[in-house]
Order: structure tokens, then C-alpha cells, then sequence
């Protein structure tokens, strides 16, 4: 902890502490200010939500979009997950993040639906520090009734690790989850431990095969054999399976040759604003 870290440093005494100075300094106050910038994010509505089509393989559809924030921060303008999402996990400020994220997309997603788009479902990401909240579901509930959207339009995406971290809650939130309708996805499929035993017993709809198997899948014969087995491996046990991070041709043409039911990535769109998933969706209405 760089906090800490940074007391031990000053007890040290000053002419010690130089030692560390000047940088770790600066990356110690770095932080800090992240972190106070973090917590006033939100009531300075200073996120936004952007949406990455899910395309249906066979059909070219859009069949749904995942929701992926960004942060506008004062001085260092767009900011990507990976800047502050791990703070905010650190810091407990991911669970009011999460649920700004999931009250949003469902209220987007809704919205879609009022004027007249056909229904997709929206997924959300979910974070460990999120899931393990004991009032996850009633978070859930709440963002489903308050924006007035059917639970089968809202899908949440966990991780392996997630799961594994407590199976017992991990299948009695899945449960009720599903109860509600709500879909679940385990994202970055096979870059986590998940046994088979876990992915037979829990509600899960769909399974996203990380990016990583996917980069080389054109030319990599292994990668070949991961993709496949566990494409046959999800639709054997009546999940469908979606690839992440599809950019060329020559991926979507393994994916459509191993049967695999969606793609994500940039080669169909990169996560765009609300805005203009509109417009795909009502070009896909004509
Ligand atoms: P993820 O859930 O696995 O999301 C996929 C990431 O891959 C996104 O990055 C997306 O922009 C990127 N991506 C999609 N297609 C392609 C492609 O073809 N090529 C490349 N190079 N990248 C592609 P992003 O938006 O930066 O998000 C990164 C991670 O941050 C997400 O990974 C997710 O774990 C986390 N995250 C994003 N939004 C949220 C959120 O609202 N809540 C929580 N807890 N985590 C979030
Ligand atoms: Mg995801
Ligand atoms: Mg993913
Ligand atoms: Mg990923």
C-alpha cells in the first residue's frame, strides 16, 4: 500500500526520505489525487457509458451491446478502464461506480425499446468487490424497476476468478439472478481457473472466449484447438459462445467455420456512444 508505504518513508526521517525522492513521491500523490478525483467523479457526472455491438454469426445481427465505461477526468481528458477501475476496486468506489453503470445501461437500454428499436439486451460488467456485496440482487431489482426494463434484456458479465472465489454465493446470487431473468456471462473465458464441475451447475448463458485465443486464431493451431473445444464445450452444455476481440476477416471466417455463435470486437464496431448504436440498430430495422 503506497500510503503506508509512504508514512514508513517519512518516519524514516528527512534525510533518509530523499531517498526515495523525488518520484516515489509524485506516484504516491498521484494516487492520491486519482483517488480523490475518483470519489468526485460521480455527483460531477463526469462517466459515460459506450456500447460494443454483439454481432450474431449467422445472421449478422446486432443482438446486443456490452456497456463499457469511460471517465471524462478533468486534466487528463478520456479515460480508459484500466486507468481507474483498479482503484476503484481498491478503494470500495467501484461499488457506487457499478451501480451508476448497471442503473444506466438499463435505463439506455430501455429507452432503445421506447422509441421503437428492436430489444437487444445490454450486458455490464461486474466486478469481484461488486459481486461480493451482500445486496448485489437488490441493487439488481432496483435498477430493473426503476428504469422499467424486463429482466432478459439485462445480462451481467463475471469473470472466473469471480466465481471461484465463493461458489456457495456465487450460485445462490446466479440463482435469484436468473430467477429474475437476467442472463450471466463468464467473461475472458480460459484466461482464469474455472472447474467444469462449477460452469455445469451454475445459470450461465454465455461464454466469451478471451481475446487472447482469438488474436492468432487465423494462423495458431492451438489457438485453433482452444477456440473450437471450447465452442463445442459451451453449446454441449446449452450456453452460446461469443468471441472477443475479433478484428479481421480471417477470424470471422474460423469462427463461422467452428460454428460459433457471436463475435465482439473491432472489426464489426468499436465501442461507440449510445448515439450511434441508435443508428445501427434502426439500419437493422429497415
Ligand atoms: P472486457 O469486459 O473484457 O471488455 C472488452 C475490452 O476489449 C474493452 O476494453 C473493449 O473496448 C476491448 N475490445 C473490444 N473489441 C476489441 C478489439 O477488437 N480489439 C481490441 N484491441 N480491443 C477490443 P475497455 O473498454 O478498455 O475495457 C477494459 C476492461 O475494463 C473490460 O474488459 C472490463 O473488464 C473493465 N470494464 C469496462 N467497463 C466496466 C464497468 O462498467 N465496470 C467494471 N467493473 N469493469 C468494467
Ligand atoms: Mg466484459
Ligand atoms: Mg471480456
Ligand atoms: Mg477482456
Amino acid at each position: 500500500n503506497a500510503d503506508a508505504a509512504m508514512y514508513r518513508a517519512k518516519e524514516v526521517g528527512r534525510d533518509n526520505f530523499q531517498f526515495y525522492a523525488p518520484e516515489f513521491n509524485t506516484r504516491a500523490h498521484e494516487r492520491f489525487l486519482l483517488q480523490e478525483e475518483l470519489r468526485n467523479a460521480l455527483e460531477r457526472s463526469e462517466f459515460e457509458l459506450l456500447y460494443q455491438p454483439q454481432i450474431d454469426l449467422r445472421s449478422g445481427q446486432i443482438m446486443a451491446v456490452e456497456a463499457l465505461i469511460r471517465w471524462t477526468h478533468p486534466t487528463h481528458g478520456t479515460m480508459a478502464p484500466v486507468g481507474f477501475i483498479p482503484t476503484a476496486e481498491e478503494t470500495g468506489l467501484i461499488v457506487p461506480i457499478g451501480d451508476w453503470v448497471l442503473h444506466e445501461a438499463c435505463r439506455q437500454n430501455k429507452a432503445w425499446q421506447d422509441i421503437g428499436l428492436e430489444p437487444i439486451t445490454v450486458s455490464v460488467n461486474v466486478s469481484a468487490r461488486q459481486f461480493s456485496e451482500k445486496n448485489l440482487v437488490e441493487r439488481v431489482v432496483h435498477a430493473l424497476s426503476e428504469s422499467d426494463l424486463e429482466g432478459c434484456y439485462l445480462e451481467l458479465e463475471l469473470t472466473e476468478s469471480l466465481i471461484m472465489q465463493d461458489v456457495g454465493l456465487a450460485v445462490t446470487t446466479m440463482n435469484k439472478l436468473q430467477s429474475l431473468g437476467v442472463q450471466i456471462s463468464i467473461d475472458d473465458f480460459g484466461t482464469g481457473y474455472s472447474s467444469l464441475t462449477a460452469l455445469k451447475t451454475f445459470p450461465i448463458a454465455r461464454l466469451k472466449i478471451d481475446k487472447s485465443f482469438i488474436d492468432d486464431v487465423a494462423t495458431n493451431e492451438d489457438d485453433q484447438a482452444v477456440a473450437s473445444a471450447v465452442i463445442s464445450l459451451g453449446q454441449k452444455l446449452n450456453m452460446r459462445v461469443i468471441a472477443e476481440g475479433v478484428e479481421t476477416d480471417e477470424q470471422v471466417a474460423f469462427l463461422r467455420k467452428n460454428n460459433c455463435d457471436e463475435m465482439q470486437g473491432y472489426h464489426f464496431s468499436k465501442p461507440v456512444s449510445s448515439r450511434q448504436i441508435e443508428r445501427l440498430l434502426e439500419s437493422r430495422s429497415r
